[in-house]
């Protein structure tokens, strides 16, 4: 293999020349403690920066088994690494260095929120890291001293202080590990204790603002204390923080299966309560003040999407014949109203095989949510096409298992159906499901149910795999993320706006990927989409999320990829606008 001299050489012979010289760095290089492996240069100083993996022998690390001993200890570990690499790079790099991309360096890590990703892999003979950097140019001629400045020195010393550096901080290696690994367990508990979340005292959960998912500072947050009337107790595999090593047993609330509401008054910390168990489904870092907020990995955020593409999805459940005749049972259009992409994406989620939905007034339709006496009154049945989802939530529950956390702070008809409520009060909740029993037997709505049990929910579309195209201009595939809202799938731009429970751009570009492969290796015009999607997802558990790249191959780096879960590849899915989808109808 070749070593830091042949780098050199190789820098000074190209110096100044055109910046494609710069091709002439791929491949390895070895680094005495570390290898470094240059896969991939970049054609311009202002294309995409040039991916380099970064090697170093397990043994040249203070590293231990027991740190990745399980996959989740193993994604936990690698995203503690990757957070160190990042921070290094931060110290350790001058910025800019000349024209375009010159003199950057980059590592692809997370937010508040550690999910599975390509940035870093640890295996039991090593560890990589997988990096950007951009080849420095002046125009667009190498700049060879500031390319050994940052090859020879900078990232030898970003992997000195990040890895091999005898004060490694082990003991906050295995904190972090541990920490990821409870609140896994405490997912996997959920079930069996007849819940779908849990949020344990003392958490923080309101955010710095509505740009920042960092925790509000402890001085103006209020923690969370549990109601005792749902409060749960729970012996974690490892101790928690801050007591000594002392206490492993966690307590807060348990959010019970079921249909629970979330009511209080405005700006009492419903919604925030909502939101932080929207994101609970992903486990978070030691500090987020949100790291035992655990909801159930099937929980999808239900909410109005006006303008979505909808194809061939049976909402009439929800929504009967519209308007000029229009049937809803295979209903498709390329922009729907509030209700009608409420109620697709409810069928979507159930279709998905969801565990629990999640819904918050300030984002639901107003008509999908509720429909009162006078209403009745004022518009007969007959004209009114939309069963309100207060008329259909008991029986999602009741027919598919799938629990519904609801919060309504503006009607109070939903109390006739709720097993459980909780009133949130100066941030703080409070067991108000008898009060609330009690007010709906003392004031009957007098509505009438506007629904007989829909006998035939239908569901289980067949996406027809001819019809995703990823193809753009020359290139047969062309798929990327812009930012995390859109991804960019051939000619089209898919909006993920309305997915909420997307939280990184990695994830996103990793949806426009799984889709391609679903689509090329699995689709089969018989699959359901369900079908389609789990197999990806064992695939993914299988192989890792390096083949999520289409050019992948072995010993290069992959890009940067973060595991996105089944109901988000499925929104994306869904969300195309040119993809083809086999109703059922004609069953
Ligand atoms: P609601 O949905 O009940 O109207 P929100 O959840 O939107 O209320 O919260 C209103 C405001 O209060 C938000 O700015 C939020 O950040 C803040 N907030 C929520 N929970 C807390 C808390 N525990 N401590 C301090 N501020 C909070
Ligand atoms: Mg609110």
């Amino acid at each position: 293999m070749k070593d830091t001299q042949d780098l050199r050489t190789i820098l000074s012979r190209i110096d100044g020349r055109g910046y494609r010289a710069y091709r002439d760095l791929e491949g390895s290089f070895n680094f005495h403690r570390f290898t470094l492996s240059i896969d991939h240069v970049q054609g311009d100083p202002f294309a995409a920066p040039s991916r380099l993996r970064l090697r170093i022998p397990l043994e040249e690390t203070v590293l231990t088994d027991d740190l990745f001993s399980s996959g989740t200890r193993r994604v936990a570990l690698q995203d503690f690494l990757i957070r160190r690499i990042d921070d290094a790079i931060t110290r350790v790099t001058k910025g800019k260095r000349g024209s375009g991309k010159s003199g950057v360096m980059h590592i692809d890590s997370g937010g508040q929120e550690v999910i599975e990703r390509t940035a870093a892999r640890v295996t039991s003979r090593w560890v990589e890291a997988r990096i950007y950097l951009g080849m420095p140019a002046a125009g667009r001629r190498v700049l060879a001293r500031q390319a050994e400045a940052m090859l020879c020195r900078e990232v030898p010393q970003i992997v000195e202080e990040s890895l091999l550096s005898r004060d490694f901080p082990l003991t906050a290696a295995h904190d972090f590990v541990d920490s990821i690994e409870n609140q896994e367990y405490i997912r996997t508990r959920l079930t069996d204790l007849g819940l779908v979340a849990f949020v344990a005292d003392c958490s923080i959960l309101p955010r710095e603002s509505g740009r920042s998912q960092r925790p509000l500072a402890a001085g103006t947050a209020v923690p969370f204390a549990s109601p005792p009337a749902f409060r749960v107790s729970l012996a974690l595999p490892h101790p928690l923080p801050g007591t000594e090593g002392e206490t492993t047993v966690i307590t807060g609330m348990g959010v019970p299966a079921g249909v629970t509401l979330i009511v209080g008054g405005g700006y009492h910390g419903k919604s925030t309560l909502l939101q932080a168990l929207q994101r609970g489904v992903y486990p978070h870092i030691p500090g987020d003040g949100r790291e035992y907020v655990v909801t159930c990995r099937g929980a999808v955020k239900i909410r109005a999407e006006e303008g979505r593409s909808i194809e061939q999805v049976d909402i009439s459940p929800f929504i009967s014949t519209l308007p000029h005749g229009l049937e809803t049972r295979d209903f498709s259009t390329d922009n729907a109203s509030g209700s009608t992409s409420q109620a697709a994406n409810i069928v979507e989620a159930l279709e998905m095989g969801a565990q629990a939905l999640l819904l918050d007034e300030d984002t639901s339709a107003t008509n999908f949510m509720v429909r009162d006496k006078r209403m009745q009154h004022m518009v007969a049945k007959r004209f009114e096409p939309i069963t309100p989802f207060v008329d259909r939530v008991r029986e999602i529950y009741e027919t598919f298992g799938v629990s519904t956390i609801l919060v309504m702070g503006g009607c109070g008809d939903y109390f006739d159906v709720a097993d459980t409520v909780i009133a949130m009060c100066d941030y703080l909740p409070r067991d108000a499901t008898t009060e609330a029993r009690d007010i709906a037997t003392r004031y009957p709505t007098d509505r009438t149910r506007e629904s007989e049990p829909c006998l035939s929910w239908r569901l289980g579309r067949v996406p027809r795999a001819g019809s995703f195209d990823p193809s753009r201009g020359k290139r047969d595939v062309d798929i990327d993320a812009r930012g995390v809202d859109q991804i960019l799938f051939g000619r089209e731009t898919i909006d993920m706006r309305g997915i909420e429970q997307l939280v990184d751009a990695s994830q996103t570009r990793a949806i426009g990927t799984a889709i391609h492969r679903a689509a090329t290796q699995i689709m089969d015009g018989r699959k359901s989409l369900r079908e389609v999607l789990d197999a990806i997802d064992t695939c993914l558990d299988e192989e890792g999320l390096d083949i999520l790249n289409p050019f992948h191959r072995p010993e290069r780096h992959p890009g940067g990829f973060a595991r996105p879960r089944i109901y988000e590849i499925a929104a994306a899915v869904n969300r195309l606008r040119r993809v083809r989808i086999r109703g059922l109808s004609r069953d």
